[in-house]
């Protein structure tokens, strides 16, 4: 294997793929190779898992929750004292703008405080089921967990991931992106500095098609965490079925953005803008359809259209930067093969489409901020995730039928309302079909705050304490406190 090549984290050890393999990993802003990174064999899936399965029933299940509470707060420690490095690692590797991977980073630093201080309020609860019995239930870890993250929120998602399951008591296989596997193999590192024992977290790379496909598929994984298409969802549930694995999956969306004739405009305009070109509109929750009032409609879409014109695309490293480079060429070509599509179903682009002006772009995967007008609920780009800057504004002529259009998608993921009318806000809050609903802000996602999806955006809550029942079991115990014994059929 070629010098340089990023290993593996397995068993507490650094190794390379079985097979020799490897696989190069790329900036997107520059389109230069940045680094090869082993590529896992079938066989590293399968000693990884037995690492975890080791290191659970070893010890860690049985560790002390304070022990397990100070390994993650030592860990958030540790990723703070080397922010700026993953910072940069993560923007070049992943090509967005600066600025909001700060806040990411920032966020996956508190969620290991957050599941830190958690660890040790993990609750059972008793029951008053018969006079003569204590009914108890104890939450216990659920064993080995694969955890299969994206590229567009790659430390991040780790975070959401590892957090909750290594505070239950459960060990891990986590599987990064292939576009972005250096953040996830850099955090292994930290893992092994604070101390976490051996075969606690692993971190395996290489093709979802064959990697993670081995390790959903592994007898020895009892639960499967997963963000990412709703197409791979779908297959990872039917992989998942053989051992009827516990399985929780956050996937795509197509999330409304409703703005009433009501609302505060500056805020409203200012809000939305952010909803959708953060993280470049690579964002699963990203609010990629802006349901306007018909009364409003015009001047909405010619103020937030002026201001999507001037926010700064280019540099990822540049603070001023709004909106950074797409993951991939392929990416690029597939967000702008839905704007020509738009345009084909009618809709009028007022600004944007294709790549900025700017030579010293060129090479990278760079599209403008994209406004798609005179868009109908029915056409492809309001149906389906176009995961790049690129929004529809769509016109709604009354209450009702906001919330009908809103509902009226296939995913339930995020929903933000702009109206300065409050028994609205709840109103339409509550009529909403989304597993997060925000009023008249955009942000979608804090520590202690639950995130999750709605119909085809997935199943199971991750973030805020519901995010430790995925990666628990309740057992119910039942003891005969009564001084008689009890004899069932009086023999
Ligand atoms: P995928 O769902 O294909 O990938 C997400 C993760 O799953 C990656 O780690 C990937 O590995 C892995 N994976 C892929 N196929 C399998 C499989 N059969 N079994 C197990 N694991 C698998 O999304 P992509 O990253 O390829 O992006 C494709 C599109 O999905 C995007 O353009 C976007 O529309 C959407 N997407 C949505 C996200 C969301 O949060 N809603 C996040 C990311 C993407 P590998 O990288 O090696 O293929």
């Amino acid at each position: 294997m070629a010098d340089g090549v990023k290993k593996m984290f397995i068993g507490g050890e650094w190794v390379e793929g079985s097979e020799g393999r490897s696989f190069p990993t790329f900036n997107p802003a520059t389109g230069e190779e940045i680094a090869r990174v082993a590529e896992a064999s079938e066989a590293d899936v399968d000693r990884a898992v037995r690492a975890a399965r080791e290191a659970f029933e070893g010890k860690w299940a049985r560790t002390s929750p304070t022990r397990r509470a100070r390994l993650l707060y030592a860990l958030a420690q540790k990723m703070r004292e080397h922010f700026d490095e993953l910072l940069a690692l993560e923007v070049r590797n992943n090509g967005k703008a600066i600025s909001g991977v700060r806040g990411e980073l920032d966020q996956a630093c508190e969620n290991f405080e957050y599941f830190a201080g958690a660890a040790n309020k993990i609750f059972g609860k008793t029951t008053p089921a018969a006079p003569y019995l204590l009914h108890y239930t104890l939450r216990e870890p659920v064993g080995v967990c694969a955890q299969i993250v994206p590229w567009n929120y790659p430390l991040m998602m780790a975070s959401w991931k590892l957090a909750p399951a290594l505070a239950a008591g459960c060990t891990v296989v986590l599987k990064p992106a292939s576009a972005t596997p250096l953040t996830a193999l850099r955090l292994a590192e930290l893992v092994a500095e604070v101390g976490f024992p051996e075969g606690v977290v692993n971190v395996v790379t290489g093709p979802g098609a064959t990697v993670g496909r081995a390790l959903v598929s592994h007898p020895g994984v009892d639960k499967v965490a997963f963000t990412g298409e709703t197409a791979t969802g779908r297959e990872i549930m039917r992989m998942a079925a053989d051992g009827v694995k516990r399985v929780s999956l956050e996937l795509g969306g197509k999330s409304p953005n409703l703005v009433f004739a009501d609302a505060d405009f500056d805020a409203a305009v200012a809000g939305s803008l952010w909803a959708i070109y953060t993280s470049g509109g690579e964002s699963c929750e990203a609010r990629s359809r802006i349901l306007v009032e018909a009364s409003r409609y015009d001047e909405f879409v010619e103020r937030f259209s002026e201001k999507a014109a001037a926010l700064k695309v280019g540099d990822p490293m540049d603070p001023e930067t709004h909106v950074g480079a797409l993951i991939s060429a392929e990416h690029w070509r597939r967000v702008d093969g839905y704007v020509q599509a738009g345009v084909e179903e009618g809709a009028r682009v007022t600004v944007g489409g294709g790549r900025p002006d700017d030579p010293a772009l060129a090479r990278g995967h760079y599209y403008r901020p994209t406004v798609l007008a005179g868009v109908r609920n029915d056409m492809r780009v309001a149906r389906e995730e176009i995961f790049g800057p690129v929004v529809c504004v769509i016109p709604f002529e009354d209450e009702a039928d906001a919330v009908r259009q809103a509902n009226d998608t296939r995913y339930g993921l995020a929903a933000t309302v702009w109206t300065r009318d409050a028994a609205r806000a709840h109103r339409v809050a509550a009529a909403l079909r989304a597993g997060v609903v925000t009023v008249n802000h955009p942000f979608t996602a804090f520590p202690g705050t639950t995130f999750g999806g709605y119909k085809e955006s997935g199943f199971g809550r991750e973030m805020g304490l519901e995010a430790l029942e995925l990666y628990t079991e309740v057992k119910s115990v039942m003891i005969l406190t009564s001084p008689r014994p009890v004899l069932p059929w009086k023999v």
